[in-house]
């Protein structure tokens, strides 16, 4: 397929629950929630697809959803089964919506180095929806509503059609992701650690996409809002995977990099022709270098 090109998202990814409010702990949620959450994926997904911005009907879809599977089938029964999708942005970012859906930019799955890496961010963002984490956010996301987060990605769309020369790298949505608190973050760490190492991956390995992306933001990363520092959040992931046993399993870089690489190829000259020298283009071009 042509991939159109890459185009500024940074406003969406913000507005929209990256990373995870007060637990209520794991259980049946309130039907009115899981309503919101719905609506709110579906007009979300909608928005998307209207205005040409995500990756779908490609190979790299159905590898997608193979690996989707695998972390889904080991969050037990009562959930919305998990879906994801690719967002033509160069910024390497994830987030959940609620009801089952996570969102990868397209920077965040160039930026990855393996199977396993994918999938731990995976399974973190869907471990704070199975915590309760975003159906506690969603009264105060509703205060900035839908619509206005939805505009925002349009308003980006128009005010720079198809260029990414505005592309940037997570700042409208710094304080955003930042409600979410270091317990929710801790707490996500714990069972997306646990859904990893029933997948059959290798825990130790998954916990380096974490260490990718601090070597591309530092501690910056929208995705380690809420989180004491970085460091010792790899010590303290590291520490799950011994404690859940997953210091082996599978970790599946060449697989990875081999499906991922066509859009890694198109993220890597979108960021060339913005102009965007750094360690987001450094580490993209690393993998593009490890695939071959
Ligand atoms: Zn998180």
């Amino acid at each position: 397929m042509k991939l159109p090109r890459l185009v500024l998202a940074a406003m969406l990814a913000g507005a929209l629950a990256a990373c995870g409010a007060p637990s209520p702990g794991q259980g049946p949620r309130p039907a009115a929630a899981q309503t919101a959450e719905i609506d709110q994926s579906r007009q979300l997904l909608q928005e998307l697809r209207a205005k040409n911005m995500l990756v779908e009907g490609d190979k790299i879809n159905d590898y997608m959803d193979a690996v989707t599977a695998r972390i889904d089938a080991q969050r037990g029964d009562g959930k919305s089964r998990l879906k994801t999708f690719i967002i033509k942005d160069a910024d390497a970012n994830a987030f959940t919506s609620g009801a089952g859906y996570v969102f990868f930019n397209a920077g965040m799955l160039a930026a990855l180095e393996n199977e396993a890496q994918f999938a731990m961010v995976l399974a973190h963002e869907i471990a704070h929806e199975d915590l309760g984490h975003v159906s506690a956010g969603m009264a105060k996301r509703q205060q900035v509503g839908i619509a206005s987060a939805v505009a925002s990605i349009g308003g980006a769309l128009l005010g720079v059609p198809g260029d990414i020369t505005n592309l940037v790298v997570g700042t409208a949505g710094q304080a955003y992701y930042a409600d979410f608190s270091r317990d929710q973050e801790t707490a996500a760490d714990r069972l997306g650690m646990r859904y990893l190492a029933k997948a059959g991956y290798n825990g130790a390995e998954g916990a380096k996409s974490f260490a990718v992306l601090k070597k591309m933001y530092g501690d910056n990363a929208s995705i380690f809002a809420g989180h004491p520092t970085s460091s010792s959040r790899q010590a303290d992931m590291q520490r799950l995977a011994r404690e859940e046993g997953a210091t082996e399993g599978r970790v599946a870089a060449s697989a990875y990099l081999g499906k991922t690489n066509p859009l890694r190829k198109r993220v890597v000259n979108a960021l060339e022709q913005a102009g965007k020298d750094g360690p987001l283009l450094s580490q993209m071009r690393a993998n593009l270098r490890a695939a071959r």
